[in-house]
């Protein structure tokens, strides 16, 4: 389901869905973190409160799943859907602002 980024500022998916969008993660730690960087005031994430892929580094967004087969040759194939990797956080977040700031 295509749905609008919650971070102030950003129009990704509001008109088109034209980004992929990630849910809070569910651990309380790394889902405070994310609000903290989004920096949004009086902000609680729902489970339907997304963060759009221009907020994340690309090597924290996982795009391809590998299989390892028991003969040990490893397939790679390009997800539907991309994920983000257990270590992620919002660290582009800052860069936009500051991007947007200047435009302004
Ligand atoms: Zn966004």
């Amino acid at each position: 389901m295509p749905r609008a980024c919650c971070v102030p500022g950003c129009k990704a998916n509001y008109k088109t869905f034209e980004v992929s969008a990630f849910r809070f993660p569910s651990d309380e730690r790394r889902r405070l973190q994310w609000v903290k960087a989004i920096h949004r005031e009086d902000f609680t994430p729902s489970s339907t409160s997304v963060v759009c892929a221009r907020h994340f580094e690309e090597h924290f967004i996982i795009t391809e799943d590998s299989i390892t087969r028991p003969d040990g040759t490893v397939i790679t194939a390009k997800r539907g859907t991309p994920a983000l990797t257990s270590r992620s956080t919002c660290q582009r977040k800052h860069h936009l602002l500051a991007q947007m700031h200047k435009k302004e």
